[in-house]
């Protein structure tokens, strides 16, 4: 079954052309890693995916649904970026269920789903506490078990690590791994710059550069066969 269908995916900002024409297919339950330098078009690509920002031709469609009209809130996706973006007013557990609480969801549903969300990723001991006593790695998981709640169809990760120190990052790469194996049938599309990331958590990672798809392929494809030497270089091929 199709998780997501990306055809000829264009965006531009005035006269700079960021999505050259997208075309992309992938399965419900795959995990796909768009990597690509800085300014390659990766967090442009994200929202639109997300609803974020219209795209100015092509479609977009999640599960066999096209929503390239739809509002973010209709498309059934959860994202997760780079800053965690916690209410500081709320505890752990009223920002987990906030969201829910917008959609009018009854309290018994909210409480099984935060449950479910804080033990996948063990926020269980710090659910009454505030934001700034957490740290980092906390917040950010916090902010994916949020995501969780919304028992998305597309999961959509925007370099959630990249601002955690190196210690943290590895930590929590390895919770999102987890939650990859405990959410088989949820479709998820995480951008990154780092390789390492790419090659531990990609099933097919996509190669982008200035607003075009290098080459596709599992992390082993690509680096034992870069279609060209900006792959080689990025995925770190022996020469
Ligand atoms: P990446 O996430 O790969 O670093 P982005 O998608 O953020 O790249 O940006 C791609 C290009 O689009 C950059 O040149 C950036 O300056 C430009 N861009 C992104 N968002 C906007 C915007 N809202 N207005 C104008 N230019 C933008
Ligand atoms: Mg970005």
């Amino acid at each position: 079954m199709k998780g997501l269908t990306i055809s000829g995916a264009r965006k531009g900002f005035g006269a700079t052309q960021v999505l050259q024409g997208i075309d992309l297919e992938i399965a419900k339950g795959e995990f796909i890693v768009f990597v690509g330098p800085s300014g390659c078009g990766k967090s442009t690509l994200l929202r639109t995916l997300a609803g974020l920002e219209t795209l100015d031709g092509g479609h977009i469609a999640i599960e066999g649904q096209d929503v390239t009209d739809l509002p973010p809130a209709e498309r059934g996706i959860a994202m997760v970026f780079q800053s965690y973006a916690l209410y500081p007013h709320m505890t752990v557990r009223q920002n987990m269920a906030f969201g829910m609480r917008m959609a009018k969801a009854g309290k018994a549903e909210i409480e099984a789903r935060v449950a479910r969300a804080s033990a996948m990723l063990h926020l269980d001991a710090l659910l009454d506490r505030l934001p700034k006593q957490l740290s980092g790695g906390q917040r950010q998981r916090v902010a994916i078990g949020r995501a969780i709640t919304r028992d998305p169809k597309l999961f959509l990760f925007d370099e959630p690590l990249s601002n955690l120190d190196a210690a943290l990052r590895v930590a929590t790469r390895i919770e999102i791994a987890r939650l990859k194996a405990s959410m088989p049938g949820t479709t998820m599309v995480y951008v990154t710059h780092d390789q390492v990331e790419a090659m531990t958590l990609a099933d097919r990672i996509v190669v982008l550069q200035a607003g075009r798809i290098e080459q596709v392929g599992t992390p082993l494809e690509l680096y034992r066969n870069p279609a060209n030497l900006f792959v080689a270089q990025f995925i770190g091929s022996p020469a």
